[in-house]
């Protein structure tokens, strides 16, 4: 049994989880005129759903929630504010997951405070139940219990994230080989990824001073 719960998901989930979040829009009878990205989950979900629903204008504003995979801050806040003109105008607020919720509260105060639209209704492609302080009007999947879901578009982030959990929870162990980690990863998470993302991942984990890499040996610097 893997420590941590982790879902590694597909892009063709993606495809179809935002499908099924543009239908239920659209079977609703709300049309937004424009839709708003909360970077960086949000971005690609957001684009599909621009695309499905067939609306021009997509803009994004960046929330901090969780710095590093499965790891939560202490406060979720406002990164890179969105400051528009949304008068008259229906804004749907896009993120890829409503885990504690806090990000679309935040993202939805932001939006009816700084751009004033008509109305707003936000949509997630999960949302998990027993923890989002938020209900999202639209949402592909309920999640009962906690998993973190590992999105395509942040796979290297994630591993960089997976692989420096696994070292720092073996504090007694200096010597690494590749096959380690990509094992203690595995075991921890209970997913696989290419060995080029662990390659990657080690060389910018060593950049940041965090391990060393001698060939095959990777030395930890924790
Ligand atoms: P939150 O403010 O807790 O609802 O989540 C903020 C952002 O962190 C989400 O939009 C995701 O990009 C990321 N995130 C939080 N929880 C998860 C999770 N369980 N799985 C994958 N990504 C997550």
């Amino acid at each position: 049994m893997p420590k941590i719960k982790c879902k590694k998901v597909t892009w063709e989930e993606v495809e179809e989880w935002s499908r099924i979040v543009s239908d239920k829009v659209y079977s609703s009878g709300w049309t937004p005129d424009v839709v708003v990205a909360i970077s960086r989950g949000g971005y690609v979900p957001a684009r599909l759903v621009c695309d499905r629903l067939v609306v021009g204008e997509l803009v994004s504003l960046q929330i901090s929630h969780w710095p590093s995979a499965a790891q939560m801050a202490k406060e979720a806040g406002v990164r890179t504010p969105l400051y528009c003109n949304m008068g008259g105008k229906k804004a749907l607020i896009v993120d890829d997951i409503a885990d504690t919720g806090e990000s679309l509260i935040i993202a939805k105060d932001h939006v009816w405070t700084n751009c004033r639209p008509e109305a707003i209704r936000i949509a997630s492609l999960q949302w998990i139940s027993g923890s989002s302080k938020i209900r999202p009007d639209y949402y592909a999947e309920e999640v009962r219990g906690w998993i973190w879901y590992q999105y395509p578009w942040s796979r290297l982030e994630d591993i960089i994230g997976f692989v420096k959990k696994v070292v720092e929870e073996n504090p007694g162990k200096e010597l690494w080989s590749i096959e380690e980690l990509i094992r203690g990863v595995r075991e921890w998470y209970g997913v696989e990824f290419d060995r080029w993302f662990f390659e990657r991942a080690l060389d910018k984990l060593a950049s940041k001073g965090f391990l060393k890499r001698d060939g095959d040996r990777i030395i930890a610097k924790v």
